[in-house]
């Protein structure tokens, strides 16, 4: 049997890849192809993990915190959640430990919520705490950071550059966005998804509605004093601009949210949103038996998605010795494109599992669905494997699979996952009360976190 022929080569030196992976996917990015400021794959997520000491991480919401910056490895399952939390309970120590570990848990957190919400998580999850009134559109003068505030600009300037943000800076820019500039939060998720390496449909659009307070009780902002403090006066110091963000807590509240807002919530789950239907059915799937080992000739192809981008992932584990496919979704990147940093992260992570694999590993450029039909046909596979994520479009495309392939047997690995929590999921409080022992492998330290700071 011959290998059909892959449409992107998966041994690019980086210095080709804005030129050669630039043009096989023309008209899927924004902005010119460059390399990203970090590395993908799974062998720089390592490095990256084994580098970072974690010391000084109770200072994380200081711009100057140690923070892992490891998102973008965790985001593309180039490193997996379990692989984070192991080292840190071992390294960290008390609060440090307890403060990094309840991080890690809002991912896995909003992973849940998606899984409950489906694409609900693209609408307002609840109404606005206040009267809003939200344009649509980012304005020009933010996309272009040229708003004259030497803080915001430098935060639009660092994600385009960078594709990461540290968590204190997105909260603000977020909260400038929607309550300074009155934009609707979906403008400025779908503005970070164009530009984070480790952009995430939960993550991203559950944050940006929790500082909207579309998905929380009251919405976030700040106060110059606190942007001075936590930035280490990195901006104000030289600073003559008429900053918006001056004022007591009281004062711009009456000025954003005209008067005074609801009181915090009570405890817990109070003010939480009223269960939803659950969301749309995933389409009817198969779970894995026990895997038998395979042949070279083996009826199985694997597809690799976005989440799983390292040989650790389930489904290429389940199935070393099977043809695995990653394709560039030419519909979907055509509709809403990413800047291209983010298509060479994949790249590199894709090119790395191909490198450590013994199966033949492709890419390609295409429909997702009739990519996968027509790979498997042609290694003669019977079935399909893949490690489920919560996406919409994951349901979408197995349902085109199945139409494109009514033959193939589709096999749905499961995730990895930091807590056995299957319950339903609102508010994260809640949630980390009732997962908090498992996460932290025992009783919080004397001095951790309780609620505070998200
Ligand atoms: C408006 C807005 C949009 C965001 N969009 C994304 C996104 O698209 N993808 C994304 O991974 N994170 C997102 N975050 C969450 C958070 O800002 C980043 O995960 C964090 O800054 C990544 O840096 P780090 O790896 O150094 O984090 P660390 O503090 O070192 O935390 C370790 C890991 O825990 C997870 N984590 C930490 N804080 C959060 C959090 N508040 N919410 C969810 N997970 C968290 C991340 O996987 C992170 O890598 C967003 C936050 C805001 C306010």
């Amino acid at each position: 049997m011959t290998a059909p022929p892959a449409d992107v080569p998966l041994d690019l030196p980086d210095a080709q890849l804005p030129g050669v992976l630039g043009a096989a996917l023309a008209g899927l990015y924004t902005g010119e192809p460059r390399l990203p400021a970090r590395p993908g794959g799974r062998a720089a997520g390592l490095a990256a993990l084994h580098a970072w000491t974690g010391a000084g991480y109770r200072e994380r919401n200081h711009l100057s915190g140690n923070v892992s910056r490891l998102s973008m490895y965790l985001r593309h399952g180039m490193i997996g959640i379990r692989e984070v939390a192991a080292p840190a309970r071992h390294v960290l120590r008390g609060r440090e430990q307890d403060e990094f570990l309840r991080q890690l848990t809002w991912g896995e957190f909003f992973r849940l919520v998606l899984r409950q919400e489906g694409a609900r998580v693209l609408d307002n999850l609840e109404e606005p705490k206040y009267p809003a009134r939200w344009t649509d559109a980012l304005p020009d003068d933010v996309r272009a950071a040229r708003t004259d505030l030497p803080c915001v600009d430098a935060w639009v300037t660092h994600l385009i550059r960078d594709g990461w943000l540290h968590n204190h800076e997105r909260l603000w820019f977020a909260a400038y966005l929607i309550h300074w500039r009155a934009v609707h939060w979906r403008a400025g998720y779908a503005f970070f998804r164009e530009h984070l390496l480790d952009g995430d449909i939960a993550s991203n659009a559950l944050s940006w509605q929790w500082v909207a307070s579309t998905f929380s009780n009251k919405p976030y902002f700040m106060n110059q004093e606190n942007i001075e403090r936590f930035s280490g006066s990195r901006w104000c110091r030289t600073c003559t601009a008429n900053c918006p963000f001056r004022g007591s807590y009281e004062e711009l509240e009456a000025r954003l949210f005209s008067g005074r807002l609801p009181e915090e919530a009570l405890s817990g789950e109070a003010g939480a949103p009223p269960r939803a239907a659950p969301a749309e059915e995933p389409a009817a799937e198969v779970v894995p038996a026990p895997i038998q080992p395979t042949g070279l000739a083996s009826p199985r192809v694997v597809w690799v998605h976005g989440d799983g981008l390292s040989v650790t992932d389930a489904a290429l584990s389940a199935c070393p010795d099977a043809p695995a496919l990653f394709v560039f979704d030419r519909p979907f990147l055509s509709g809403v494109p990413i800047a291209f940093p983010r298509l060479a992260f994949m790249y590199q992570g894709v090119r790395d599992l191909a490198a450590a694999r013994r199966a033949p590993t492709h890419a390609r450029v295409g429909a997702v669905a009739g990519e996968l039909a027509a790979f498997a046909r042609a290694y003669g596979a019977g079935e399909l494997h893949v490690t489920r994520n919560f996406t919409p479009e994951f349901t979408r495309i197995l349902a085109g699979v199945r139409a494109a392939h009514p033959d193939l047997r589709v096999v749905v690995h499961e995730p990895e996952r930091l807590t056995s929590y299957d319950g339903p999921v609102r508010r994260f409080f809640g949630f980390w009360k009732k997962v908090e022992r498992e996460v932290l492998q025992g009783a919080p330290s004397p001095d951790a976190p309780r609620r505070g700071h998200r």
